[in-house]
């Protein structure tokens, strides 16, 4: 059994003041992996109070000396790398190919704020005033369990090279992964309370750290109503806050690219982290007249698709993170069905010799409008939607119909016309020919897929407080 009986206040690893336990289930197979004793709101209270005492020397730090606790991160961090894989292939269910190319980015969130650094004025003159970027204060640090280990990392990095102090609370079902990256920062050696790590439920741990007074700063990775609660309950006390939330993003393929190249592109891509990422192009846009020819495509890709055991190399689509999230993704595939879209690959029911586990068949619906319940929500599982369109402006229109805006994909033979397109689509993230990431640039969303930006140097701005002095 692995259990995570531990909360980490104040650099020490110590028991929660909370008793409740949360079992660990393995996805594949639905056997308890381990337990977690869920901390309260008496523990979250004590890490607040052991990053704000931190908060008072931390905050006076000099970049230098950020660059070198960030330095000593990462190289903890990437240590630590084969067991986060390990981990979080039991924990959640994420496959090996995916938490593989995910923890090689790990390092990435250490290195671009190094590299912000090094560069950024946090002392500024206007005409004769100065204008000072002062770190903002405790930021409580909450986190889904599908990108928990890399979410948290980035904001970590962030909030260092800022000079915050933090307070994590992962994903419940992501607590055994979040304890390995914690034992990985407590090697980097940081100042006591620094960074403080508290397990437990949303309604309870989440609750206390999004109304007490001394959380300055909420940066929030999950779902938009999580999200839009969180937003209320900080307003009470005005937190700054950094928003991560859900999305549905489309992926128009537009009529001159070449079908044979991009289409599997684009049915692997929705299915990225089993259909559980919150950037999954999971509306696919094709020309009307070419919707046969991409529908015979996207078929046989889907059908190549192997579900299977997360632990095996070749396994594209693992479970899904719990029965209660296989059971939601099955409800929008009977949705889809009843709404009258044409099923293309997959379906309802788990594949043959998998029925221990929460496997969702890599299911493709086609003919798809973009009103129905499966286009317009966010399913999170393995399940892509090929919506036609008539002429180019409607592909424009399509894609911003829905309440989210995190990102965006385009396929072209012209660059030139994709970026044309590109400016026309309200989202956070538009991608151009493929799929792309750099830690450098700025992510977020539009409309209900969030407030503010991460990464880089946009990242770093909402974690500090802008003070002008006028002489
Ligand atoms: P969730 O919103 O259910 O939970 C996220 C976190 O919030 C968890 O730690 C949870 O315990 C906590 N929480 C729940 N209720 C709370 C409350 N009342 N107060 C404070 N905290 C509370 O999300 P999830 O199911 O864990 O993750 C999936 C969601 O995350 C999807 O919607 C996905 O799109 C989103 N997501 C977004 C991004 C992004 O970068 N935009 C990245 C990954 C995941």
């Amino acid at each position: 059994m692995k259990n995570v009986n531990k909360i980490y206040i104040n650099g020490e690893f110590v028991m929660p003041h909370g008793t409740e336990i949360f079992d660990l289930i393995n996805p594949a197979n639905n056997i308890k992996i381990g337990e977690v004793i869920l901390a309260d709101e008496t523990d979250a209270k004590k890490a607040i109070e052991a990053a704000k005492t931190a908060f008072i020397s931390f905050s006076k730090s000099t970049a230098n000396e950020r660059i070198d606790y960030l330095t000593r991160l990462k190289t903890a961090v990437e240590k630590r790398k084969q067991d986060f894989i390990e981990t979080m292939i039991e924990e959640y269910g994420g496959t090996y190919q995916f938490v593989t190319m995910s923890n090689g980015h790990t390092g990435a969130w250490f290195d671009s704020m190094i590299e912000v650094l090094k560069k950024f004025e946090f002392e500024r003159t206007i005409n004769s005033s100065t204008v000072r970027l002062q770190p903002v204060g405790v930021v409580a640090i909450i986190t889904p369990w599908n990108a928990s280990n890399s979410s948290i990392a980035s904001k970590v990095a962030t909030a260092i090279a800022a000079g915050c102090t933090v307070v994590i609370k992962p994903s419940e079902m992501s607590s055994l992964q979040t304890q390995v990256l914690m034992e990985a920062f407590h090697d980097a050696g940081l100042p006591k309370g620094v960074i403080n790590f508290v397990t437990g439920l949303g309604n309870v741990v989440g609750a206390e750290l999004t109304t007490h007074p001394d959380i300055a700063k909420i940066s929030f990775t999950g779902s938009t109503a999580v999200g839009k609660s969180i937003a209320k309950n900080a307003s009470e006390t005005m937190k700054r806050l950094t928003l991560e939330l859900g999305g549905k993003s489309p992926n128009i393929i537009l009529d001159d690219a070449d079908l044979d190249q991009v289409i599997p592109v684009a049915v692997y891509g929705a299915y990225m982290n089993s259909g559980q990422a919150c950037i999954a192009p999971t509306r696919l846009l094709v020309p009307q007249e070419k919707l046969d020819e991409v529908n015979a495509i996207a078929k046989s890709v889907a059908e190549k698709i192997i579900v299977g055991l997360p632990q095996n190399e070749s396994t594209n689509v693992g479970p899904m993170v719990s029965i209660k999230q296989f059971e939601k993704v099955q409800h929008y595939i009977k949705t889809g069905i009843e709404e009258g879209a044409t099923l293309l690959a997959g379906g309802l029911g788990k594949p043959e010799r998998l029925e221990a586990g929460n496997f969702v068949k890599a299911t493709v619906f086609t003919n798809v409008r973009n009103d129905m319940k499966i286009a317009q929500e966010e399913i999170f599982g393995p399940v892509l939607s090929i919506i036609p369109y008539k002429i180019e402006e409607d592909a424009i229109r399509i894609a911003n119909d829905t309440p989210y805006g995190l990102a965006a994909y385009i396929s072209s033979a012209d660059n030139e016309r994709a970026a044309r397109v590109a400016e026309k689509i309200d989202a956070g993230r538009v991608c151009i020919n493929g799929f792309r990431h750099d830690p450098m640039v700025p992510f977020g969303g539009f409309k209900q897929s969030g407030m503010g930006r991460e990464y880089g140097e946009y990242g770093l701005e909402p974690y500090l407080e802008i003070k002008a002095i006028l002489k």
